[in-house]
């Protein structure tokens, strides 16, 4: 793909658990789309105890949204580099807020991106949300992060808690466990009416899939639903 070619931008608005991240991995594999998760950067950053992952760690564990101006400037950053390198992205977990969604266009502005949005809204209800994350587990290697769950067979491990890719262990992300899961929820509920609002009328609004479905049907009713 050209320098100049637009290429699109896949947003995936879902709760935690409603399989963006399973979808964004079967995109990379299959159809070699790039993948970006605000929460594998966070993540990264806390690993490697930068600065910034030593400020953001407290609100990880806790199941609190960082703030706006960090991710903000990590997004900025990932897409100034790599998007030209990419020929589409999928942007998992980001924009979060209405606040974010406003900073996402001025990005694209700023870096006068070669690229052009497709939203899609993954919908599944809060008790297979909480069933799903408190069964999931990802690889421990930072530079893997693969996503399993013993809640769905297709998903999950072939030895147990050990990643199919890289042989690496599996963990629990902290965030995980019963208690912080629901307040991701509540955060989640919280701002996804406004994220909506701000997308909905635009014509770079896909639809809607069913994410309460195994993980090779979500991935076909995605790709029904951005190549229409
Ligand atoms: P995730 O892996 O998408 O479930 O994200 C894990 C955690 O990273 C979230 O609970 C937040 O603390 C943080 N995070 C990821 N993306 C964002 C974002 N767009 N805005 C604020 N915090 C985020």
């Amino acid at each position: 793909m050209s320098r100049n070619e637009h290429r699109p931008i896949y947003i995936l608005i879902g709760p935690p658990g409603s399989g963006k991240g399973s979808l964004a991995q079967r995109c990379r594999h299959y159809d070699g789309i790039h993948t970006v998760s605000t929460g594998d950067l966070c993540r990264s950053h806390i690993y490697s105890q930068t600065e910034i992952g030593k400020e953001i760690d407290f609100s990880i564990k806790s199941g609190k949204l960082v703030c706006d101006e960090t991710i903000v400037r990590m997004v900025h950053d990932w897409l100034d580099k790599n998007l030209w390198l990419t020929s589409g992205v999928i942007l998992d977990g980001f924009p979060r807020s209405y606040a974010q969604a406003q900073e996402l266009d001025r990005i694209f502005r700023q870096l006068q991106c070669p690229a052009y949005l497709r939203i899609v809204e993954l919908k599944i209800q809060d008790e297979q949300v909480i069933r799903r994350l408190t069964g999931r587990r990802i690889c421990g290697n930072t530079d893997c992060q693969a996503i399993y769950t013993y809640e769905d067979a297709s998903l999950a491990p072939e030895r147990h808690d050990v990643c199919d890719t890289c042989s690496s262990r599996l963990i629990q992300r902290s965030d995980d466990v019963y208690e912080t899961v629901l307040r991701r929820l509540e955060t989640y509920h919280h701002n996804v009416q406004d994220i909506l609002s701000y997308y909905h009328h635009r014509t770079e609004f896909a639809g809607y899939i069913d994410a309460d479905k195994p993980i090779d049907q979500v991935y076909t009713s995605f790709k029904q639903l951005v190549q229409r």
